[in-house]
């Protein structure tokens, strides 16, 4: 007999469930209805994507590249798909053994003899790179030292897809022959990973559909789930979502950077985030920035006996990211260090000095801290963060910030960006811990209905509430009096609506107040109506 096993959702992973689910989901409904009123647009993109795009993006340094995405191998390599597509549309059984032995320590991918002509075949999925025009080398080399003058020797270069102008050129340059194959459900094989964040995606979708091309800035945001294997912990967690918008387009005004931080605040406000608090900062340019890493860099080493290994590592990989380090032994030693806002090139300086006083503007409060430099490599200038209560030390809700370069580095139209993503499960969890956990509606209407008569009534009524946008449970067999109003108390009905013979015999029905039991006598019509005014408060 097999042995029953039970699942459980894995490590890092979990369920959201009733009623917790509801205070997601209003959670991201007031997200998408503040950010409409700022002028964005929702885009729902893929959740996974080609492994590249994010170790581009991100860069492949960092804790996400280099060790926390989920990635996977997709699609069959490119030369067996071709040998098997060729194979079957030139030679039927044709075996591999009839490779010609003057070949052998060449070895390419195909030598087909017909008759007199010997045909030495590569396959490759659309570009020619120096090793294959050695290779081409090479083979003229065999070919004149073995076969008789006057034998008929082909090259024939197979490509999976269609290669460009240039290498086209290239092979007619070389007497290459070039065919294009038709492989029916062809997929190189790709590294894809499920994305850890939502930027890069944004990006590759704006330059993939021409995004720069459309009216002003592009206001984006998106809601959904992110991957990263972290180890799990309280507000941690290896599917966690995020809630985010971005601005891409071609002005960096500094009331761009503000408006989106007002907009963070508006809905940190509407959903009752307590106690949050937004750092700001500016890390520089690509012309001021790679200044102060070095600078960094060489204060660092000074110091590098007195710190930890992760740091010392990161005074070559990453010196930025040791400001970022939370060890209480390397403190007083970072707080000695130069600071990025006394070397910030003239407009570098200007934009922030901006970006403050749009903030007082629009009466958002900041605090500036020069150790904000956020993980990833794309930031530009503005990068900030807000914090809320109640999370323990993952107490970042939010993180964003300015990418003016990422588009670009994409392959795209040079163009400026900013955005932000908020952590949905810290966001709910500092919510929960607070003090004003919204009173969102649950179950309104518990129908009690007895005896078999009363049922299409008791029906017919549970359709109307539902019309108005009540929430009404129908109990689907007969219960006793009792029985039901217990039940409809600990599904934290508000109502019970008690619908007996007598009931539908006069048309007026009692309307039972969980709370308190006050006890209504209503017709239909004055039912609905109290009900859906009751609704609407
Ligand atoms: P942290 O410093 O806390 O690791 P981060 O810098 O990695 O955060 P970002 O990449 O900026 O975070 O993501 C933005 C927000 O997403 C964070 O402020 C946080 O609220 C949330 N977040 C990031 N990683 C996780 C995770 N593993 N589990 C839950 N929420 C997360
Ligand atoms: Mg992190």
């Amino acid at each position: 007999m097999s042995e029953k096993r039970q699942f459980r959702a894995i490590k890092g992973t979990r369920d959201i469930l009733p009623p917790d689910s509801a205070l997601w989901n209003w959670f991201e409904r007031t997200a998408r209805e503040v950010f409409e009123t700022y002028g964005f647009g929702e885009i729902r993109l893929p959740t996974f994507e080609e492994t590249d795009l994010f170790a581009k993006s991100i860069g492949a340094e960092t804790d996400i590249v280099s060790k926390e995405m989920f990635t996977w191998e997709e699609g069959a390599p490119v030369t067996s798909q071709l040998q098997k597509w060729w194979i079957s549309k030139h030679l039927g059984e044709f075996s591999k053994a009839d490779r010609e032995a003057v070949f052998s320590d060449q070895r390419p991918d195909l030598v087909v003899r017909r008759g007199q002509t010997t045909t030495v075949i590569e396959f490759k999925r659309r570009t020619l790179s120096q090793d294959s025009t050695d290779q081409i080398r090479r083979y003229r080399k065999i070919f004149a030292e073995h076969f008789p003058v006057g034998t008929p020797a082909r090259l024939l270069f197979v490509f999976a897809e269609e290669p460009s102008p240039f290498v086209r050129q290239l092979a007619e340059a070389n007497d290459v022959e070039i065919e294009v194959a038709d492989i029916p459900g062809y997929e190189p094989r790709q590294s894809i990973a499920l994305r850890p964040e939502a930027t890069a995606g944004v990006a590759r979708a704006y330059i993939e559909h021409g995004m720069h091309t459309l009216p002003g800035n592009v206001k984006l945001y998106y809601a959904g789930p992110m991957f990263r294997r972290e180890r799990p912990q309280k507000g941690r967690y290896r599917q966690f979502y995020q809630v985010g918008a971005e601005v891409l387009g071609q002005s960096d005004a500094p009331a761009i950077d503000a408006e989106v931080l007002e907009m963070l605040l508006v809905l940190f406000r509407r959903v009752g985030l307590a106690n949050t608090k937004l750092y700001v900062n500016s890390i520089g340019c690509k012309e001021c920035r790679p200044k102060y890493v070095e600078l960094l860099r060489e204060e660092l080493r000074k110091v590098s006996d007195k710190l930890g290994p992760d740091s010392q590592r990161r005074i070559e990989t990453n010196p930025l990211r040791v400001l970022d380090s939370k060890l209480p032994e390397e403190q007083a030693i970072i707080e000695a260090l130069p600071r990025i806002s006394d070397h910030l090139c003239d407009a570098c300086r200007e934009h922030f000095a901006k970006l403050k006083d749009e903030l007082k503007l629009r009466g958002v409060a900041y605090e500036e801290n020069w150790r904000l430099v956020r993980g990833l490599d794309y930031y530009t200038r503005t990068t900030f963060e807000v914090t809320a209560a109640g999370l323990g030390s993952q107490n970042a809700v939010c993180g964003g910030g300015r990418y003016d370069g990422l588009v670009e580095l994409l392959g795209g139209p040079p163009t400026k960006g900013i955005g932000f993503a908020i952590g949905t499960d810290r966001a709910i969890l500092s919510i929960q811990e607070g003090a004003n956990v919204p009173k969102l509606p649950g179950l309104a209407v518990y129908i009690a209905w007895m005896g078999a008569k009363t049922y299409p009534t008791a029906v017919a009524i549970a359709r109307k509430l539902r019309d108005c946008g009540l929430g009404v449970e129908l109990p689907p067999e007969e219960m006793k009096f009792k029985k039901s109003l217990g039940l409809a108390d600990k599904l934290g009905a508000r109502y019970a609506l008690i619908i007996g013979e007598d009931e539908v015999a006069s048309g007026t029905y009692t309307l039972k107040r969980l709370a308190n039991a006050e006890q209504t006598k209503l017709n239909e019509n004055d039912l609905l109506e109290y009900l859906e005014s009751e609704r609407r408060t």
